[in-house]
């Protein structure tokens, strides 16, 4: 049976078929974003599965900084922007990567972690797991670990959470 949080989400999830490219079905979160109490509690319930595996939160640019920001304020630890190139001055781990629809490059300062922190990784969505798993090698590269994902939805047919597993995914919604 859905909570009500997972109620909340599906209503407030536009889906969007061929967007941004054929065959995509592009799962909009900025419905649920707009409603502030949607989103600290989807950031609440993060937080709470994850509760004592971590010490500092990576968001990944640019639906993922939303969430991360909310669940790391609330945590009170600190947050970690995995940003798209060209925008981290300084000393960084980079990295390129394929998701289900672009090819691009993170990056993260280099010196934000060190082997003293356990990473919990949030994005919006888990579609193949491309990202997420950049974002884990420059979390690795840092001298760091990965303890868990969390996203708001994970599209199961497309194999994301096994592509990370070991590493445990936290996902409010799954879609088929
Ligand atoms: P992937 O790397 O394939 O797991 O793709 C996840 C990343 O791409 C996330 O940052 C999402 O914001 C975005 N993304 C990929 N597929 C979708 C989709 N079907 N709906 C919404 N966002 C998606």
């Amino acid at each position: 049976r859905p909570t009500d949080l997972e109620r909340d989400l599906e209503r407030f999830t536009a889906v969007v078929h061929d967007y941004p490219t054929p065959g995509v079905v592009f799962q909009d979160l900025a419905g649920a974003y707009r409603h502030a109490g949607l989103l600290r509690a989807a950031g609440r319930e993060l937080a709470r599965r994850a509760r004592g595996t971590f010490n500092a939160v990576v968001g990944i640019e640019a639906r993922g900084f939303i969430l991360a920001s909310v669940l790391a304020a609330d945590a009170g630890v600190p947050l970690v922007l995995a940003r798209k190139p060209g925008k981290t001055p300084g000393k960084i781990q980079s990295t390129t990567y394929r998701s289900e629809y672009s090819e691009d490059q993170l990056e993260i300062p280099a010196d934000a972690l060190g082997p003293q922190h356990d990473v919990l990784v949030i994005d919006d969505v888990l579609a193949t797991g491309g990202t997420l798993e950049a974002a884990r090698l420059l979390v690795e590269a840092c001298g760091a670990r990965v303890s868990r994902f969390g996203v708001i939805t994970q599209i199961a047919a497309l194999g994301g959470a096994s592509r990370l597993a070991p590493t445990p995914v936290d996902a409010l919604r799954t879609v088929p």
